[in-house]
């Protein structure tokens, strides 16, 4: 048996299964990663300068402007074959799926995943820091930054996870508790280097998971996986469920 049969074998027998996905997940539906540079008006500034509590403190309306126009770009994107085949997956295994994502794009949910943990928050929403309230964005078209807290009046930040700060705690723990029970763990396109998401494929296998990463390059968490996939997320996927998904989901 193939290294490949050995893995599709183990995940259709697996009740638990937990995922964990970055950027490269999107990519296929042309959302840029962070390590790709930058282009157009924005090639002059490296993401670290503006996914920053101290960027938004200096200058939130160049932040601001930045995360519309990401906004903009994912709003016009469609979920791609990786997010649909994931949300399959997610409909055969119920309660036993977890799928936890560092993407803000909004493309999973849009894929049809609900038993869905964004640890780096969606840039489609605004966050208040004086009270709290958290607000969707209104349609790209009518959207001028800042948005204003419905319930306080404040300007608002965007609701993501920057550098340097701490991810949602809830959505944390339950992220680590699936990737302790899981029987097989996935890694799709995830750089493997931001801390603590990239720790929940070191939890897995400690506790004995079958590790599997898709990525077309190495990443640090190669090393820990039983098998590495050097493809695209969608190819990949469909080499691992071909032949187990239930009806297509529609982008909703
Ligand atoms: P990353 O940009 O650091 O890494 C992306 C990884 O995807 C790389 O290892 C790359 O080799 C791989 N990759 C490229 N094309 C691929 C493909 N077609 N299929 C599978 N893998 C592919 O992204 P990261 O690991 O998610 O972490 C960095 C941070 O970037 C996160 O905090 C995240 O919030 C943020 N981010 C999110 C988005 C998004 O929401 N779509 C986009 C850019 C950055
Ligand atoms: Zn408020």
């Amino acid at each position: 048996m193939s290294a490949l049969d050995g893995a599709r074998a183990r995940l259709r027998a697996a009740r638990r299964v937990a995922v964990l996905t970055g950027a490269g997940v999107s990519k296929e539906s042309g959302i840029p990663t962070f390590r790709e540079a930058q282009t157009g008006l924005w090639a002059r500034f490296r993401p670290e300068e503006l996914a920053s509590p101290q960027a938004f403190a200096r200058d939130p309306q160049l932040v601001w402007a930045w995360y519309a126009w990401r906004y903009a770009l994912c709003a016009a994107a469609r979920p791609n074959r990786a997010h649909q085949l994931l949300s399959a997956l997610e409909a055969r295994l119920g309660e036993g799926f977890t799928l936890a994502t560092q993407n803000v794009d909004g493309l999973h949910a849009r894929a049809g995943s609900t038993r869905l943990l964004e640890l780096h928050g969606n840039l489609g929403r605004a966050r208040c820091e004086r009270c709290g309230e958290r607000q969707n964005l209104p349609a790209p078209e009518a959207f001028e930054p800042p948005p204003l807290c419905q319930r306080c009046g404040a300007a608002m930040r965007p609701d993501v996870v920057w550098f340097g700060e701490m991810l949602p705690e809830a959505a944390l723990k339950q992220a680590q508790a699936a990737f302790q029970r899981a029987e097989v763990a996935l890694v799709v396109g995830t750089s493997g280097v931001v801390y603590p998401a990239a720790g929940l494929a070191g939890l897995a296998r400690e506790a004995g998971a079958f590790l599997i990463e898709i990525n077309p390059e190495p990443t640090p968490l190669s090393p820990l996986a039983q098998l590495s996939l050097r493809q695209d997320a969608g190819e990949a996927l469909e080499a691992l469920l071909k032949g187990e998904e239930g009806g297509s989901v529609a982008d909703r």
